[in-house]
């Protein structure tokens, strides 16, 4: 058995990062930079004002205060989008809004908060420093600066920035194209009636789901029984337009287990066996040079499979440079046994208690119990070496994607 960061390094050295396309701005939500974006203008473009309020001459309202106001003549209004027309001299201010140009000759801008207004006299009730309230051209990004790598996946931040910039067209990576192959047959659809023996496929909307938070294209979803031979007929059809295959199921060691049988025989096996829990049984092989990660069908196992191995290779694909979650520190609720020579995944539920951060088992962490991931906002990562981890301890919690908390 392979350690679980041994595999992944070898997960992370077989996929390749994926081509590059050009997107317009609208399209780009989501997906990752495939290059520096450098600005092609100041940031604002010109000096304006942070606040509504007063453009003065810092020396016209040296030592005002509300004892002492100092009366200054109010010249032109600037509303946003406006353009100065005059100068401010000394003894005038200019009654500004936020965003508006600062007009030439000022050097501050004292909020309305701090002035009384009558029939074109200003009083002004505080001094000021030069440039206060004044947003500097420039000052956020310089034009030629580096605002955004290669790589960073674009959120609504960087989508208002590549706006700001007026970037219409982002040059972003490919989505990756998976293929998804479920086996099994026991398994049928959602909307189907259970016969005898039957289930329903829950690892099939399972990795959709989690390939398209990651800003994958799912290309094809296939059932296939546990014949290998229509396993091997599916591998063949979405090779040729896959990044990656995920397969669930049948790559452990029952009779009927087609996936190990297929890519055993066909495929160049890059590792099989982690020593971990669940999901000990993760192959991954290459087939007809796809990369095929192999996840056990075990419905905790497949996504525990998935956060370790194949979601950080196919952020890898997908031009990204974070590939890995948040981990945390958090204190363990319960007392805790853990098997001796594996790493341990478990569901657990962080949350902030009393100014801590207290990690709580989800529960019984039977392989095959859905319900506790559903209930889990974390996995607790227990050390191969760990045995037993007392009520207290602190321990590693890497968040999975659900940051709301009740
Ligand atoms: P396998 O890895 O094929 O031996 O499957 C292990 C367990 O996971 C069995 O109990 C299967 O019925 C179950 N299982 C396999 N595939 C799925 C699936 N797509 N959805 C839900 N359960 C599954
Ligand atoms: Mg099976």
């Amino acid at each position: 058995m392979i350690a679980p960061d041994a595999a992944l390094a070898l997960a992370l050295q077989t996929m390749t990062v994926g081509p590059t396309q050009t997107v317009a701005h609208a399209d780009a939500l989501g997906r990752v930079l495939a290059r520096d974006i450098v600005s092609p203008l100041d940031l604002p473009p010109f000096a304006n004002s942070a606040m509504d309020g007063y453009a003065i001459i810092v020396g016209d309202v040296a030592g005002a205060s509300v004892q002492t106001p100092i009366a200054l003549r109010l010249g032109e209004t600037l509303g946003a989008g406006d353009v100065p027309q005059r100068e401010v001299k000394t003894g005038e201010c200019a009654k500004i809004m936020t965003g508006a140009p600062l007009p030439p000759g000022a050097q501050g801008v004292i909020m309305r908060e701090e002035t009384r207004e009558t029939e074109g006299i200003v009083s002004f009730l505080a001094p000021a420093q030069l440039g206060q309230n004044v947003r500097d051209a420039g000052s956020d990004i310089a034009r030629g600066e580096t605002v955004l790598s290669a790589g960073t996946r674009v959120r609504a931040a960087e989508l208002a920035m590549l706006a700001a910039l007026g970037c219409a067209q982002v040059e972003v990576f490919a989505r990756p194209r998976v293929g998804i192959v479920t086996t099994g047959e026991e398994l049928v659809g959602v909307s189907a009636a259970l016969q005898d023996g039957q289930i329903r496929d829950s690892n099939g909307p399972a990795l959709c789901a989690l390939c398209l938070s990651v800003g994958a294209e799912v290309v094809a979803q296939r059932h296939v029984g546990d014949a290998p031979d229509d396993l091997r007929a599916t591998l063949d059809e979405l090779a040729p337009t896959c990044d990656l295959i995920l397969t669930s199921g049948g790559v452990s060691a029952g009779d009927f287990d087609p996936v190990r049988d297929v890519l055993l025989a066909d495929a160049r096996v890059i590792f099989w066996k982690v020593a971990m829990k669940p999901g000990k049984p993760v192959m991954l092989a290459l087939y007809q040079g796809v990369p095929v990660f192999a996840l056990p069908g075990n419905p905790v196992s497949v996504m525990v499979g998935w956060e370790e191995f194949a979601r950080p290779a196919l952020l890898k694909r997908a031009g990204a440079r974070a590939l890995r979650r948040l981990e945390v520190t958090a204190r363990l609720s319960e007392t805790l046994r853990s098997p001796a020579g594996k790493t341990e995944f478990v569901r657990a539920r962080v949350a902030r208690e009393d100014g801590e951060l207290i990690a709580r088992v989800s529960g019984d962490q039977g392989s095959g119990r859905l319900s506790t991931m559903t209930r889990a906002n974390a996995l607790l990562v227990i050390e191969a070496r760990q045995t037993q981890l007392q009520a207290g301890t602190q321990v590693v919690a890497r968040l999975l994607d659900c940051t709301e908390v009740e």
